[in-house]
């Protein structure tokens, strides 16, 4: 039996057989053409079987409600084929149609702009997953786990808004870390001096930012202390 040494980053609980191997980001961003043509090596990190399969919904609808925002890039474009495609082989059916009937003239709810036509997004199920990929990818950087309650701000920044100032501005030595750039690529700081303050932005499909704020999960702010004193305390390893 396989004697594990790290935690599961998604639940912070030591690892435990049954595991799988998730995909950060998840592989669907990727379009099997794009996967097949640039073989790109996706990142994979150990976790819980179950803790895995309990995003696989959100990460459906993540990707499906997304791609229409992503045409218009090379990488997005082969995407949006792939879910048409689908939907006319029957596949995903239900949840493409859902998402299709999220576009609506008279916007109400969560709303995302794209040209004209407002997109009504269920934002919780979308945070959800650009929250699991920063922490994914923050689990495999810096080997700590980040609490899904860590308070945080999230963005979305579609294709026809500009992206933000500290966006645009970011030190040009920071480096790009997707592993395939067409699709994911992201880049984060950290600002030691303002309490361990993080600043992570994602770019999918070379048309949406996303960027993702919050302190250090060790921050001795109060905010954090009082977060961190509500939990139920994980057995040590
Ligand atoms: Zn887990
Ligand atoms: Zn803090």
């Amino acid at each position: 039996m396989t004697k594990f040494t790290s935690p599961c980053y998604l639940c912070g609980r030591p690892l435990a057989e049954p595991t799988s191997w998730d995909h950060v980001p998840p592989k669907q961003l990727y379009a099997d053409e794009i996967r097949k043509k640039h073989s790109p090596n996706l990142l994979t990190i150990r976790v819980h079987a179950d803790c895995n399969q309990a995003y696989q919904h959100d990460e459906d609808y993540f990707v499906n409600t997304l791609a229409p925002f992503a045409r218009g890039s090379y990488a997005g474009n082969a995407l949006l084929k792939e879910v048409f495609a689908k939907y006319g082989a029957g596949k995903k059916r239900g949840l493409v149609h859902k998402v299709l009937q999220e576009f609506e003239r008279q916007p109400s709810g969560l709303v995302l702009p794209a040209n004209l036509v407002a997109k009504r997004l269920e934002g919780e199920r979308v945070y959800r997953v650009a929250w699991k990929i920063i922490r994914g990818l923050y689990f495999h950087h810096l080997a700590d786990v980040l609490p899904e309650d860590t308070p945080n701000g999230f963005e979305i920044v579609p294709p026809d808004r500009p992206a933000p100032k500290e966006f645009i501005i970011w030190p040009p030595d920071e480096p790009i870390r997707g592993r395939y750039p067409g699709v994911f690529d992201y880049k984060f700081a950290k600002f030691p001096e303002v309490h361990s303050f993080n600043y992570w932005a994602m770019l999918l499909w070379d048309r949406i930012i996303m960027i993702m704020k919050f302190h250090d999960p060790a921050c001795d702010c109060d905010h954090c202390v009082e977060i961190r004193s509500t939990r139920v305390p994980i057995a040590p390893m």
